[in-house]
């Protein structure tokens, strides 16, 4: 994923402790000394997926509220799920996220953590993120939505990044619910708590039809101006969406070289609009692609969103020719990197080997596109072999190898009923679905 697209084929990747020490042809490196030599032939080898926004205890309810309308889905169905999950509900479907991210190559997750936000259950999320073996941050919901006084929030939210600190593997940031329905000098405190401690921060912004008007009519400034103006955009801020922006929003969010998530499956299934993809990368925006939760997105598999990602924008512009798998590869691993501020993304020597090797033989490998459509289009995530964080195997021969995935399989399928029949939902049939 260099600026060339270089491809050695056959390839082949030296690791020494965390990072790539050696990428280039097979002959140049199989001299190399290894304590282990891992036979890749008939699959490619290339940087590890990074979700740029994602809800994992969202994973307990999968699929419910399908068909609803966004603005219905998340204060009537949502937020009162969010608001009962218990931290061991919440552990194990964050658990088993994180479990199908690592057998789909995802290497990295930029949560938004909103259920259940005490210290406990957030650096409980952080530990089952990390006990699957990924790397990244756990995004710690704030706003009108959380049940403290927005003072404490920000008391709370600052004792609880301190158990994780820059740096850490996984870190906690602050993460305000969204631009659109928070109080501005709320939003500032937040920024400043992450900039104070020298780290990100999450939220969503303009990810509804409405939300420029709305925030229009409260404040008198469209959201991202108002961003700009408050000295808010950057790479430090990492916002989830951003689809309804006018082309002076567009060209602030790039020349601040802010961090957007784009969730096409997600924006898909809310039927929520077109992300303006073209004008924020060439005006200098970070961009990577999110799995926004698999209750909305039914499943986490980055193969998906890299097909989707480029369909919905050629749909929207009926033109095949700007957007391609390349552009799609590149947004799901090196954008995503660039967006987490993550030394990794590339294959490439003093990066980080975050890695995932994926099969390209199969009946629908037969006969193989060229190695880039092939990664993009034609693979599904149960095409991955192998995933490797920080040169660490977390996913091999069929299984994640730091925990018990039956175990962890059996506790997200008890608590997830549990937490439906306390809430009368089915998995099977939820009423609202018409
Ligand atoms: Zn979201």
């Amino acid at each position: 994923m260099d600026d060339q697209a270089k491809i050695f084929e056959p390839g082949a990747v030296a690791i020494h402790g965390s990072r790539i020490v050696a990428v280039g042809e097979v002959a140049d490196l199989i001299h190399l000394p290894a304590k282990r030599t891992i036979d890749c032939s008939g699959s490619a080898v290339i940087p590890g997926f990074v979700s740029a926004h994602d809800h994992l205890f969202q994973n307990a309810a999968r699929g419910l509220g399908e068909g609803l309308d966004f603005r219905v889905w998340l204060p009537d169905f949502m937020m009162p799920l969010a608001a009962t999950m218990t931290k061991e509900e919440v552990t194990a479907a964050v658990t088993m996220a994180s479990i199908e991210q690592a057998r789909s190559g995802t290497t990295a997750v930029l949560d938004h953590h909103y259920a259940g936000t005490d210290l406990e259950t957030t650096t409980a999320v952080a530990d089952a993120v990390e006990s699957v073996g990924l790397r990244g941050a756990i995004g710690l919901g704030l706003g009108r939505e959380q049940p403290y006084p927005l003072e404490e929030q920000l008391t709370r939210a600052a004792e609880t990044i301190d158990t994780r600190p820059a740096g850490s593997k996984v870190e906690i940031w602050p993460a305000p619910g969204d631009i659109i329905y928070n109080d501005q000098d709320f939003i500032v405190s937040a920024v400043e708590l992450a900039r104070s401690k020298g780290i990100g921060w999450h939220t969503h912004c303009s990810q509804y039809k409405t939300d420029p008007d709305v925030y229009m009519e409260e404040h008198g400034i469209r959201p991202v101006n108002w961003l700009d103006e408050a000295g808010l955009l950057g790479p430090d801020a990492h916002i989830a969406h951003m689809i309804f922006l006018d082309a002076e929003e567009v060209a602030l969010a790039g020349e601040s070289n802010t961090g957007i998530a784009y969730c096409p499956v997600s924006h898909g299934i809310f039927g929520l609009g077109t992300m303006k993809l073209r004008g924020l990368l060439e005006a200098g925006a970070s961009i990577g692609l999110g799995y926004d939760g698999a209750v909305a997105g039914f499943r986490n598999d980055m193969f998906e969103q890299m097909k989707l990602a480029v369909m919905i924008q050629r749909l929207q512009s009926m033109d095949p020719t700007k957007s391609g798998p390349r552009e799609a590869l590149e947004l799901a691993t090196r954008g995503g990197a660039e967006f987490l501020g993550l030394e990794a993304g590339i294959l490439r020597p003093g990066l980080l080997a975050d890695m995932a090797v994926v099969s390209l033989q199969g009946a629908h490998m037969t006969p193989r596109p060229a190695p880039i459509p092939a990664v993009a289009y034609t693979a599904r995530s149960s095409d991955v072999e192998m995933t490797l964080v920080g040169g660490e195997i977390i996913f091999e021969n069929g299984r994640c190898t730091k925990l018990d995935e039956d175990l962890a399989m059996e506790e997200a399928h008890a608590r997830s009923s549990e937490l439906l029949d306390r809430l009368n939902l089915s998995s099977e049939i939820d009423p609202r679905i018409q």
